[in-house]
């Protein structure tokens, strides 16, 4: 019997053993299985574990039966006491699987697969293990009924055993072994021959059952398999439907569907927001009745199975918002592939449109007065000039400076400049022509370029000199710059036409600009075209500015001098000193050709320095000589605003003072308005320690800029010098009079000194002298002449400037002059 045991335990455990192994096997490298991820191949583990749970339940009572009728067949042979025993035990397995059956049906999660499992197993090799005891039981009985009872019993639990345990094939295998190898040796060990012959017949029957098993645990597997798949497809499907749900709802461009009557079925939000319409009236929106038939084609495409594109604007059917947008249409396809509708993406890019405008006009626009740049300018020259090589249709380009423009900007402040530039810009537009282009350069610059003058030239300009009259008396009317007064000013205009198709944008450019500086230098508030002597004008600035260079080393600046007369004794009092340039191939150069290419080129500040130094030490000569006994007890020096902008402007002066010995106080320096209206604060502290050092300042060509008495009045001048157009005219022009009459009075309530420029007339003398003026300069005593003359004319008797034969003084003195 031990031996029987001993046997019986190694090949059990060997069985076990193999049969584990084989599992794990079959299980890792089942084809079933093979191509399925880890986690799914777990699942299914976990499904054939539940499987084998809920199939166990069914054989419980049949097997409580089995167990019953073995051990009454059996209880009173030899093996009664073991048949007992067997029997409790039996039903003790029976109840602990109960147990166990029931606890993973209430609590699945309890425990793990894994452990759920080892239960299963340990109860079910036990149980096994039991029933194969049995067979020890069979020869204890004779009667071949109560072995066919055993033999009977034991085949039906492995006949049911193969079924309900497949989906675990290797437990299945065990238990059946463990189930039938102790009946198959019984018999083969223990019977006669025909015990031996059905033992190898149950042992074929067991390799029955266990492929039995294996096809049916295949089965098991195959559906597991197939239902963990479709699981997921599900999920997949759910998920995917989910996300495109997502993506419908959430995208940031406008999507809707529609049929292929061209009915909208359904749009997201977004594309109703883009439209600012609501559901109701987006879907059924009937896409034939788009007002708007640019993009009609696009949305109808997918109809015809293709895609469709559209970009561009689109004014919407019911709200009429002009939008910008791209449109992107596929077909919509039903299962079997036919056409159903479309859908369109829609994205609205007008804000990135406007953006782009806005960046392109900012490119081609002058921020200020929104009227084309430079850029802009010279392309549409060069499109005009090219239209002009093709038709021969004129072109003109109008240069255009504002006169005095830095003045009112420094003394009334950069907003009334901008606003004085924006309503020029304005007036300009107005006057001129749709096809004409008004554009702004910077600063106080605007070009104009005029189209479609005809072929003609002469009938061209005639055109364009009527715009620039036009231009002159649209600039010439008061401007509202938001100031309590008006303000006007006045243009400078040089025009240049085309005349040859060589000419490029750069030339004409050129030739207006140079137009205008001549405009400008020719006295304002003019009009002038460019002719090519201009061109030779520009070229013989550049000369001079060379040869100015040259011009104090080579000894070649000269003063003349102007006497200034006291009006009430008529005598010499004072002289002004004024520059001179004898050039050796050119003759004398006057300052208003010299001064500004002098202040242009900066040579001005040498020069200035010289004129001083050299006006002092004439002076200073002519009190040591005591001429006379004249009274000349002033000299003025003209002095330019680039030279008093000069840091050691005061230290310079205050040094040549003391270098050439003059008395300061008999030191007058002339400084223009456009000399003191720029920054304020520095020039009146340069001008308090001129002041402070003794030094006389005089304000030169009064009347001429913007800034009135009482501003004036601020700054410490001794002096003003009424301009010498107001003095021309004064018997001529009532306004002339009355403002130089109210100059007069002012000054004296201010107690400024005044002297007259440009007195050529008794009767302008007169005049003076009745409104109390001072003290005048003019050709009446005499022109500035040199040291010599004006030596001779400090020994002669002034008084006759004055007096009927005055008409002979200025004969001989402008014999004297230049
Ligand atoms: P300004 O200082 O107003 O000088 C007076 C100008 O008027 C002088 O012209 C003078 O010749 C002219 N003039 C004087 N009396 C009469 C008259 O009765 N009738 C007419 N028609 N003209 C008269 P000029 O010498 O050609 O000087 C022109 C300007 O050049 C001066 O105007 C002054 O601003 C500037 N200037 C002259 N010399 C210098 C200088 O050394 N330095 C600087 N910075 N500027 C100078
Ligand atoms: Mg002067
Ligand atoms: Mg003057």
């Amino acid at each position: 019997m031990r031996f029987y045991f001993h046997l019986f335990y190694a090949m059990l455990s060997c069985i076990n053993k193999i049969y584990q192994s084989v599992e794990t096997m079959r299980f890792n490298k089942n084809k079933y299985l093979k191509d399925m991820e880890q986690t799914d191949v777990e699942r299914i583990r976990s499904e054939q574990i539940s499987i084998a749970f809920r199939q166990a339940f069914a054989s419980i009572f049949p097997l409580f039966l089995g167990a019953l009728i073995i051990s009454i067949l059996y209880w009173d042979t030899s093996l009664s006491p073991y048949v007992n025993v067997w029997f409790v035990v039996i039903n003790i397995t029976l109840i602990w699987r109960l147990w166990l059956l029931i606890q993973h049906k209430k609590h699945p999660k309890k425990y793990s697969d894994l452990v759920w499992e080892y239960y299963f197993k340990v109860v079910m090799y036990i149980s096994a293990l039991l029933w194969g005891l049995s067979a020890f039981f069979l020869f204890q009985s004779d009667d071949i009924t109560d072995q066919f009872a055993i033999i009977f019993i034991i085949s039906g639990i492995s006949s049911v055993a193969s079924g309900t345990l497949a989906s675990m094939f290797g437990l299945s295998v065990v238990f059946l072994s463990f189930l039938i190898a102790p009946l198959f040796m019984v018999m083969v060990l223990h019977g006669g021959l025909e015990y031996q012959m059905m033992g190898f017949l149950v042992a074929a029957y067991y390799i029955l059952l266990v492929n039995a098993s294996r096809r049916i645990h295949l089965n098991i597997l195959s559906a597991l398999k197939s239902k963990i798949l479709h699981e997921k497809a599900a999920e997949a499907l759910a998920l995917s439907e989910e996300q495109f749900e997502t993506i419908f709802k959430e995208a940031p461009a406008g999507i809707f569907y529609y049929n292929k009557d061209l009915i909208v079925i359904e749009s997201n939000v977004e594309m109703m927001q883009i439209l600012q319409i609501t559901r109701d009236e987006m879907i059924g929106l009937d896409l034939k009745k788009l007002p708007d038939r640019s993009l009609y084609d696009a949305i109808f495409e997918p109809i015809s199975g293709n895609k469709g594109y559209y970009e561009g604007s689109y004014v919407t059917m019911i709200h009429n918002l002009q939008l910008w947008i791209t449109l992107r249409t596929s077909p919509i396809y039903n299962a079997k592939r036919e056409i159903i509708g479309g859908v369109a993406l829609v994205t609205d890019i007008t804000e990135r449109i406007q953006a782009e405008e806005k960046i392109k006009h900012q490119a081609y626009y002058d921020a200020l007065t929104d009227i084309p740049n430079r850029i802009l300018l010279k392309d549409r020259l060069a499109q005009s000039l090219a239209h002009y090589r093709r038709s021969k249709n004129i072109v003109a380009v109008m240069f255009l400076d504002l006169d005095h423009f830095k003045s009112i900007n420094d003394s009334l402040g950069h907003h009334v400049g901008d606003a004085l530039l924006i309503e020029t810009a304005k007036r300009l537009k107005k006057i001129c022509r749709e096809g004409d282009t008004v554009s702004r350069l910077g600063g106080d610059e605007f070009v104009i370029l005029l189209n479609e003058l005809g072929n003609d030239p002469h009938i061209a300009a005639t055109k364009v000199e009527s715009v620039a009259e036009k231009i002159h008396e649209a600039l010439g009317s008061a401007f509202d710059v938001g100031l309590s007064d008006t303000i006007t000013t006045s243009s400078s205009i040089g025009i240049a036409m085309v005349t040859s198709e060589i000419q490029t944008a750069d030339d004409l450019l050129k030739f207006a600009d140079t137009a205008m500086y001549q405009a400008k230098k020719e006295g304002r508030n003019t009009t002038r075209f460019y002719q090519e002597k201009m061109d030779q004008w520009i070229k013989h600035r550049l000369f001079l500015e060379n040869a100015l260079r040259h011009a104090i080393k080579n000894n070649e600046l000269e003063l003349y001098y102007q006497p200034v007369i006291e009006i009430a004794t008529k005598r010499i009092i004072g002289a002004e000193a004024l520059l001179r340039w004898n050039h050796p191939e050119l003759g004398i150069v006057m300052p208003d050709e010299m001064i500004t290419i002098a202040e242009e080129s900066g040579l001005i500040v040498p020069i200035g320095e010289w004129v001083l130094r050299e006006a002092c030490r004439q002076f200073v000569s002519w009190r040591a000589k005591n001429l006379s006994q004249t009274h000349i007890d002033r000299i003025a020096v003209n002095v330019s605003a680039i030279q008093f902008k000069q840091n050691n402007f005061v230290d310079n002066v205050i040094r040549i003072v003391a270098e050439t010995g003059i008395m300061p106080s008999m030191l007058e320096l002339e400084l223009t308005e456009s000399t003191v209206i720029d920054k304020l604060d520095t020039v009146i502290e340069k001008m308090n320690r001129l002041r402070a050092a003794g030094i006389n300042l005089s304000m030169d060509d009064f009347g001429t800029g913007y800034s009135s008495l009482a501003y004036l009045k601020k700054l410490p001048f001794t002096t003003l010098k009424i301009d010498r157009s107001f003095v021309r005219d004064i018997m001529s022009d009532e306004d002339d009079a009355a403002l130089v009459e109210t100059i007069l009075s002012m000054a004296s309530i201010f107690k400024f000194d005044v002297i007259a420029e440009g007195v050529e007339t008794i009767e302008q003398f007169k005049f003076l002298e009745d409104h109390g003026c001072q003290y005048f300069q003019g050709y009446l005593c005499s022109k500035p002449v040199q040291v010599k003359y004006f030596e001779e004319l400090l020994t002669h008797d002034v008084q006759k400037c004055t007096t009927q034969s005055a008409k002979n003084s200025l004969q001989r003195t402008s014999a004297l002059s230049i």
